[in-house]
């Protein structure tokens, strides 16, 4: 055992799906692998050191993140969250793609882009029914006005998000989001920007929108890469892209002991043996990223067999019951993620019993934890 518990990546699975989501994405469009929040969980570093050579580019939230980037590759870095003013420097120095969707950062931009002598790429982006970042249609050209003061820089692509595409048949949110965004880009075109590119879609986007239109310029791909689907439905209606999960958690038990009938586990004292119960302490907590929503709820597996948590999940450690893995021994192996012997655990069950979605459950591991390429 090299770590006591560690985050196995699966190249193969990681590249099988970039090969699989690149089929579906249009000829003309970039493909950006999204890295945002510790590359969904998995590890910057790692992903990054596999994605370089077969993507176009990436994507990131913050002016961290894309230091952090940095260290890795230098193709294409889209930072599409909020860069302070502060930041905008470093964030330019950096060669980061910025977004943009206010004037406000307009005059700071102008002055980096004097003093750098550089001239600093931004993504204009539109808030066409979402409700989230970016300028409303209404604003576009007194924004495009105010523009036109700052001649140092390049506004390259007008971007916009979906907000309803991945849980629902129904598209006819999207195809108003849509509407607009294409009008707004058309009159972006006329009024000067005529080399003004432009990209919608996320995952969902890739697999519902993309195969359907021409003309956008570039993907931005983050869950599909780790081998999750956007939402159960795609799950379904796309499941011939057969993406394979990459994330795999493992630990190895801490101790075996048989515990008395009647006998308290954990903390709250909210299981208590009702047998002589076999039970297994597994060396992982809240800290590491295991939601504590799983306190008797959770399954791990321990030699191929599913071994339920009983009681608390603790800050460093939780409680499972052997009964079904008699020949389990301090040390051997436990999955909290992944696959062991023909059984597998995956981010939808453990989203599932918490409430939440696959994307915050691979998101929140802690970062702390060794990611491994396997
Ligand atoms: C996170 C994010 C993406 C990637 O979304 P996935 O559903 O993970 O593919 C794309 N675009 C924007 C603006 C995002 O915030």
């Amino acid at each position: 055992m090299k770590h006591l518990s560690e985050i196995q990546i699966s190249i193969e699975s990681l590249l099988k799906n970039v090969r699989a989501l690149k089929a579906i994405c249009p000829d003309e469009a970039d493909f950006i692998a999204v890295v945002k929040g510790n590359a969904y969980g998995h590890g910057l570093a790692p992903i990054v050191e596999v994605l370089e050579p077969v993507v176009d580019g990436f994507q990131i939230d913050d002016v961290e993140e894309l230091q952090e980037l940095r260290k890795h590759t230098s193709k294409r870095a889209l930072v599409l969250g909020y860069v302070p003013c502060s930041a905008l420097e470093e964030a330019v120095r950096l060669g980061g793609e910025l977004a943009i969707y206010d004037v406000q950062r307009l005059p700071e931009l102008q002055r980096i882009a004097e003093d750098l002598g550089v001239r600093p790429k931004l993504h204009l982006k539109l808030d066409a029914l979402l409700g989230r970042q970016g300028l409303l249609p209404d604003d576009v050209p007194a924004f495009l006005h105010r523009l036109a003061e700052f001649p140092g820089l390049d506004v390259i692509a007008l971007y916009g998000h979906f907000a309803n595409i991945e849980d629902t048949t129904d598209l006819t949110h999207a195809n108003a989001q849509v509407d607009i965004f294409n009008k707004v880009h058309s009159s972006l075109v006329s009024a000067g920007l005529s080399q003004l590119s432009r990209h919608l879609s996320a995952t969902s986007g890739l697999m519902v929108y993309e195969p359907s239109v021409r003309g956008n310029n570039l993907v931005r791909v983050g869950v599909g890469l780790y081998g999750l689907y956007p939402s159960a439905s795609l799950a379904r209606t796309q499941a011939r892209l057969e993406l394979e999960p990459v994330m795999r958690w493992t630990s190895h038990l801490a101790q075996v002991k048989f515990l008395p009938a009647g006998h308290p586990v954990g903390y709250g004292l909210t299981f208590v043996t009702w047998r002589p119960t076999l039970i297994g302490i597994v060396p992982q907590g809240y800290s590491d990223g295991y939601d504590r929503g799983l306190s008797n709820a959770g399954e791990v597996l321990i030699h191929g067999k599913r071994c339920p948590i009983v009681g608390r999940i603790a800050m460093n450690m939780f409680a499972v019951d052997l009964t079904h893995a008699p020949e389990a021994k301090a040390e051997d192996e436990v999955v909290l993620l992944g696959d062991q012997g023909s059984d597998r655990i995956t981010a939808e069950e453990l989203a599932a019993r918490l409430g939440t979605i696959n994307y915050e459950v691979v998101t929140r591991v802690s970062p702390l934890l060794p990611r491994l390429l396997l």
